[in-house]
């Protein structure tokens, strides 16, 4: 019996499996999927991310990230820029992170299992978890890594049930261009977004955000500058989707099940700050379970994570995409308050 099973080996499943051994905790890791796992991200670290990730003995290497920068489109085009203030955020590719998260976890003796959990139960002193290679997992502690569809917040009965009003989709490719910028860009399109960030010295992230069935190379066609920028620039990953966002869930801890990172609610990937959060939230849990206390994380939950589920509903929540831009050119001309709201989804 293990004190902790993380169930999915994600980024913050890792980062929690590493935040239990180094409080020395025994631990097991369920992740069905077998090697480096890739993920449709925009593969920024934020600059509060990459400190997390040194304390737990990692050293993110990645491209040097100074800023965010928004740019509009339509008659009047505009640009709005915030330089980070201390620190710098990285560019670095997902599977790069993976492996180094990985790395350290088999470097402290971390067990892992290749089963999909697909039942648990739990009692006053344990749980026990089922996976579909028909193991059974017995721990003192679960906490549900398993991203946005979660089967663990679903089996604790922590899963909002409500529909979220208007759902969200992305893709993501990768085009071998020499960076133009050290900041990451946000360019509104006609009714999607598009995510740009530096991954490497000829390699760039775009990340198309919107509706249902959003068109991506339409997206950036439909961009003048990011389109002039990527001219004649090849595609060379396969197109990668993610969604739909927002998902919500009721509470963080059910008895002995704990929820982190995109399992516990994620809201959208424009302000990129899911792994800085889901680091937190992975650190918050294993804190509160090192105290014999879950409930007391529900509190921290909230506490690393609000601020930024407020900030990035704020700036999605606005009617369509073209509102949504205003917001921002709007706020900008307000810089002090723009750039403290940037600082504080930053760190
Ligand atoms: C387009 C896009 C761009 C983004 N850009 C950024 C960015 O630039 N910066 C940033 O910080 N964040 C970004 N995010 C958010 C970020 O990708 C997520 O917040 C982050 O991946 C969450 O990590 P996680 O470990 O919680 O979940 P995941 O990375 O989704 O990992 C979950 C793991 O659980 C496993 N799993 C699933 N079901 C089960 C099961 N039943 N049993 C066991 N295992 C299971 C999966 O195989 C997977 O490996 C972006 C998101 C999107 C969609």
């Amino acid at each position: 019996m293990s004190d902790v099973l993380i169930v999915g080996g994600g980024p913050v499943g890792l980062a929690a499996a590493i935040e239990a051994r180094l409080a020395g905790m025994s631990v097991t890791v369920a992740e069905p999927r077998i090697g480096t796992i890739d993920k449709a991200c925009g593969e920024v670290l934020l600059p509060g991310a990459v400190p997390m990730l040194q304390r737990l003995g990692i050293e993110p290497p990645g491209m040097p990230l100074r800023g965010v920068a928004f740019f509009g489109g339509g008659e009047d085009p505009w640009r709005v820029e915030h330089r980070f203030s201390s620190g710098v955020g990285l560019g670095l590719r997902r599977v790069v992170l993976h492996a180094l998260l990985t790395e350290r976890a088999e470097e402290l003796g971390i067990v892992r299992g290749y089963g999909r959990l697909q039942g648990l139960n739990q009692d006053a002193h344990a749980v026990t978890a089922l996976t579909d290679l028909g193991e059974t997992i017995r721990c003192k502690w679960l906490i549900g890594c398993d991203g946005l569809r979660s089967a663990t917040a679903r089996l604790a009965g922590l899963s909002d049930p409500h529909p979220p009003r208007h759902e969200r989709f992305a893709v993501r490719r990768h085009f071998a261009v020499e960076p133009w910028s050290d900041v990451i860009e946000v360019h509104y399109g006609s009714d999607a977004e598009a995510s740009v960030t530096p991954v490497g010295h000829d390699l760039v992230d775009v990340s198309v955000l919107g509706p249902r069935g959003v068109a991506y190379r339409a997206t950036i066609n439909s961009i003048p500058e990011l389109e002039r920028r990527l001219r004649g620039a090849p595609a060379v990953t396969e197109a990668r989707g993610a969604g739909p966002f927002p998902r919500r869930t009721t509470a963080r801890t059910s008895g002995r099940v704990l929820l982190a990172g995109d399992a516990s609610g994620y809201v959208d990937a424009i302000t990129s700050e899911g792994l800085r959060t889901g680091f937190a939230q992975a650190k918050a849990a294993i804190d509160a379970i090192r105290r014999g206390r879950p409930a007391e994380y529900e509190r921290e939950w909230q506490r690393v994570t609000r601020p930024y589920n407020l900030i990035t509903s704020g700036l999605v929540g606005a009617g369509g995409t073209a509102l949504r831009s205003g917001l921002v050119a709007t706020a900008a001309k307000a810089p002090r308050v723009f750039g403290a709201v940037m600082e504080r989804l930053t760190r």
